[in-house]
């Protein structure tokens, strides 16, 4: 703490530095202009123009830089809000402390913000040294400054294809390092889900943490805890689907980040049978993330929670409860428990509950219910969380692979299932299953791939 007043206080009487500042071209850099979002592009060129400043900025940059598909596109400028809006056919001013504006053109959103000042001591922080409020409007230089590590510092005109670096940031990328802008410790401080980004970019990458900037995580990984539930979810599920799940969870153990994250993590990971589960779950989500297509968070959460629910389930179950409600309360159990940490919100938890609530409902095949379970939303997911748990030997891989080709099928395909279902004599699911084991098998890992849409997108 004292350090910290001591460095701010030799920064105000110096006056602080600003840093040097590169233009960087196209040779160098490598960024192919065809691979930019035109509406990115077209932002900026209005802008410009107008006689602002405008750059692509952030996570575009660094992911156009390294060959990789930008999520999406966001441009920084000196024009305000109130500048900007006009200029654009359909744009919206958005946020309430620091606003900024969104620029529309179909489906692209093009997030447009003006130049933010860092974090400065007049600053409202909490006891923590937490930034509040962070709402000031500032020069270009101040703008790199207060963005986090050097790496999302890099600002693309498209105008001349340079790229303007005020941290080295290009180099630290080609050399796939993670670096902080600033003091490490104070920026961890100001605001600790930098510690999550930094493993996250660190896996996605390939690269990895400066000393620097790691030395200070496993000391710091405690204020985590002080991070709102909202934040802190948001980040999680960036970090769940960034294709590279499993890698970001073990590296996440490795700097002791792990702890207050998804607070029953740990102990699902640590017990036998629960890490098999949710690597298998993480392994299906990176797979298709990588292969372009959607994860729904409710699934995700629904599978990362799954193996403390099977086991409270059980030990209901064994206490006398019956099936149904004792699946209800031990999911109302895990759920309190994690939604007071992780702000899981109300309409994923609903979903989770109902990809949980039908898992008992595929045990038996009554062709009157399984007409009604069609109808439910969550019906086609819930079909992929069942995969999943045959997958980890949960559940008969080949009533699995019925239930799915059920799900795949058409309606008079599902008809001319359910027909054949009928004509069988009663019997048990598994003596179902087995007297059936004739049909093509997948294997169990891939079972269930083949469907465009295991998924279902939010
Ligand atoms: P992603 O690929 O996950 O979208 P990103 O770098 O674009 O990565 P965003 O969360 O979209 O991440 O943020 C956009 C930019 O805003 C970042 O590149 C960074 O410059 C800045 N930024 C985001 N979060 C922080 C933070 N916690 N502290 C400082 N700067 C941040
Ligand atoms: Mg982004």
């Amino acid at each position: 703490m004292i350090t910290d007043t001591l460095k701010r206080f030799v920064g105000k009487l110096f006056g602080q530095q600003p840093p040097a500042m590169r233009r960087i071209g196209s040779s160098k850099h490598g960024i192919d202009r065809r691979n930019v979002s035109r509406h990115a592009i077209k932002v900026c060129e209005v802008l410009q123009h107008e006689g602002f400043q405008a750059y692509i900025v952030g996570g575009a940059v660094r992911d156009l830089i390294v060959g990789l598909e930008p999520k999406d596109f966001d441009v920084a400028t000196n024009a305000t809000p109130e500048q900007i809006r006009p200029l654009f056919r359909r744009a919206r001013i958005i946020g309430r402390r620091f606003q900024l504006v969104h620029v529309v053109f179909g489906q692209e959103i093009i997030e447009t913000s003006t130049f933010r000042a860092p974090a400065s001591e007049s600053q409202a922080t909490d006891d923590h040294g937490r930034i509040l409020r962070d709402n000031e409007f500032g020069t270009h230089a101040q703008d790199a400054a207060r963005r986090d590590f050097t790496i999302n510092a890099l600002y693309y005109n498209p105008t001349t294809q340079e790229v303007i670096d005020y941290h080295n940031g290009v180099e630290d990328l080609k050399a796939r390092s993670i670096k902080m802008i600033g003091d490490p410790r104070t920026r961890y401080r100001e605001d600790p889900v930098r510690m999550l980004r930094a493993v996250r970019f660190a896996v996605k990458l390939k690269g990895t943490i400066h000393p620097d900037t790691r030395a200070p995580l496993q000391s710091m990984a405690e204020l985590i805890e002080n991070v709102p539930a909202s934040r802190l979810f948001d980040e999680m599920l960036k970090l769940l689907t960034c294709g590279h799940a499993m890698d970001c969870l073990q590296q996440l153990r490795q700097d002791g980040l792990h702890q207050g994250i998804l607070p029953l993590l740990d102990v699902v990971l640590e017990q036998p049978g629960g890490e098999e589960f949710i690597e298998l779950a993480l392994e299906r989500t990176d797979h298709r993330i990588r292969s372009g297509k959607t994860v729904s968070p409710s699934f995700l959460f629904a599978a990362l929670l799954w193996h403390q629910v099977d086991l409270r389930w059980k030990k209901r179950i064994q206490a006398g409860t019956p099936s149904i409600q004792a699946l209800m309360d031990a999911a109302d159990s895990v759920l309190d428990e994690q939604t007071e940490k992780l702000a899981i919100q109300k309409r994923f938890s609903a979903d989770m509950r109902e990809i949980w609530f039908m898992q008992p409902r595929f045990e038996k095949r009554l062709p009157k219910s399984i007409w009604r379970m069609f109808e439910q939303p969550r019906f086609r997911a819930s079909v992929d969380f069942l995969q999943l748990r045959a997958a980890a030997h949960q559940f008969d891989s080949v009533l699995a692979q019925w239930w799915m080709d059920l799900a795949n099928a058409d309606d008079a395909g599902r008809a001319a299932m359910l027909e054949e279902l009928s004509r069988l004599p009663k019997e048990t699911s598994t003596t179902a299953a087995r007297s059936r084991s004739r049909r093509r098998r997948r294997s169990p890992t891939t079972g269930g791939e083949h469907t465009d849409n295991p998924v279902a997108p939010e």
